[in-house]
């Protein structure tokens, strides 16, 4: 069924690059909003809008019979989560479809595997995908946990089943204090997510996130649009993004590619999805999937020229996927720096009154922002105010363009990531492609003793 009207249930850069795949689609679009957000360029460009609570995200953007009724008042048919939020809720997902709306999204048995840590990795391995040597479910108990930690030998990792942003995670490097971590790490887990169950990982000393940019038509057919390499990261926060990485070779995108491929076919996926992996002396090792579109997605777009907010919402309606594995040619490299609203030094938010706002252009450069003067970017939700994304034929001319767009980059009247992207790019092991995980804290580390 065509779709004629879509909300989307987000707000922020997100929810202007759903309305824009959705206009240039001929569909109309519904904004929701708080009402810390009643200005926000999102409810700006929509077609209508609808204040859904106040500013809390709880309250708001989480608050799911507002957001139905919303859809039901405006004679919605389809709903798009976007990302974060309710995007990866498989009973909002459930909920939107017992309405008799379209759900631009995964298949809700699909999130609600992926979302359980164990499940997933369980499910990945059925699916042929290369897994972290570790416990092939919950940790049951110490001895358990010491027999199995001898096997794969130390560090290990002790991670939350529930975990989420990195938190409830435990790196053991020694028999001695194994006990003590894996109490300490389902204590905490149980007070963070209601949840004390543990499993165990081999720790990786010094890997790279490299993920996996996947589409299912949700009937068997699926392709992989390549690789984002994510290394760059701050608490692990995602600071800026490439595709394709640095230091994945063609033979390796093919096969691991074809790899990821398959395994979203046999499991008829449907939608967009991410397969994240850690990368270290040249081996792949699945730590998650994510069942929705990711910030990071325009550097795929940039290389590939495939639009997939809009692919999104053909599989959505039922149309299927615009291309076929063999259609897709990646040419030249795509960065994304996410710019946020906060000191460079000290990180922290600097949320305020827009007083001055310029974005860059000229060729090949993309600014996702819904920015403006006299906008004041409220505290309650996410830092990012920008992404900025840029093309070049190669990695070095693609550096060059944006060194030259952050150079125009202009925000007045608060703190901005724009200064410490510019020193990152700078930077020789960055340039050589030459990072890992743990780059960014060690080298700001450096910078400050
Ligand atoms: P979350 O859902 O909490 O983000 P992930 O499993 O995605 O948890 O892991 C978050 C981050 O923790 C990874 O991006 C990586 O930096 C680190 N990490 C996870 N598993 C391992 C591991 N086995 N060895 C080393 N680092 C890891």
């Amino acid at each position: 069924m065509a779709i004629k009207k879509l909300l989307i249930a987000n707000r922020g850069e997100i929810a202007l690059r759903i309305h824009r795949a959705c206009h240039e689609m001929g569909i109309q679009t519904v904004a929701v909003h708080s009402t810390a957000d009643a200005d926000a360029m999102h409810v700006r460009l929509a077609d209508e809008a609808v204040c859904i609570g106040p500013p809390p995200a709880t309250d708001s953007y989480l608050n799911v019979p507002n957001i139905i009724s919303a859809a039901e008042i405006t004679h919605a048919d389809a709903v798009h989560p976007g990302y974060g939020f309710l995007s990866e809720n498989a009973q909002f997902a459930e909920i939107v479809e017992s309405h008799g709306l379209i759900w631009v999204g995964p298949k809700p048995e699909h999130i609600r595997v992926m979302g359980d840590k164990i499940e997933a990795k369980r499910t990945a391995e059925k699916l042929g995908l290369p897994l972290v040597p570790g416990s092939p479910g919950p940790l049951e108990s110490t001895v358990e946990a010491r027999q199995l930690a001898d096997e794969i030998g130390y560090p290990v990792l002790i991670k939350a089943a529930s975990g989420g942003g990195g938190r409830g995670m435990k790196v053991v490097n020694d028999p001695e204090h194994l006990e003590t971590l894996m109490m300490q790490a389902s204590s905490e887990a149980k007070a963070a997510f209601g949840d004390a169950t543990v499993y165990m990982e081999k720790y990786l000393g010094d890997p790279k996130h490299i993920e996996f940019q996947i589409f299912g038509d949700g009937e068997g057919n699926a392709i992989h649009i390549g690789e984002r390499d994510c290394s760059v990261q701050r608490r692990h926060q995602k600071v800026i993004e490439e595709a394709p990485s640095p230091v994945i070779t063609p033979e390796q995108r093919a096969h691991m590619g074809e790899v990821v491929r398959k395994a979203m076919a046999d499991m008829a996926y449907r939608g967009a999805g991410t397969i994240e992996f850690l990368y270290e002396n040249g081996e792949f090792y699945f730590i998650e999937m994510n069942t929705r579109l990711q910030v990071e997605h325009p550097v795929t777009e940039m290389i590939s020229g495939i639009d997939l907010v809009r692919e999104q919402i053909r599989v959505a309606q039922g149309d299927g996927l615009s291309v076929r594995q063999d259609d897709i040619v990646l040419h030249g490299h795509a960065i994304e720096c996410r710019i946020n609203a906060e000191d460079p030094e000290t990180f922290a938010p600097s949320p305020g009154l827009v007083k001055n706002f310029v974005a860059p252009g000229g060729m090949h450069v993309r600014v996702d922002s819904g920015l403006y003067a006299g906008y004041k970017v409220p505290p309650y939700y996410d830092s990012m105010i920008a992404k900025l994304i840029v093309y070049g034929r190669t990695r070095e001319g693609c550096i060059l363009r944006l060194k030259r767009a952050l150079e125009e980059f202009v925000v007045e009247g608060m703190k901005t990531t724009v200064p410490l992207q510019q020193r990152i790019i700078r930077n020789e092991e960055f340039l050589r492609g030459d990072y890992t995980i743990k780059w960014l804290e060690r080298w700001l580390e450096e910078g400050k003793a």
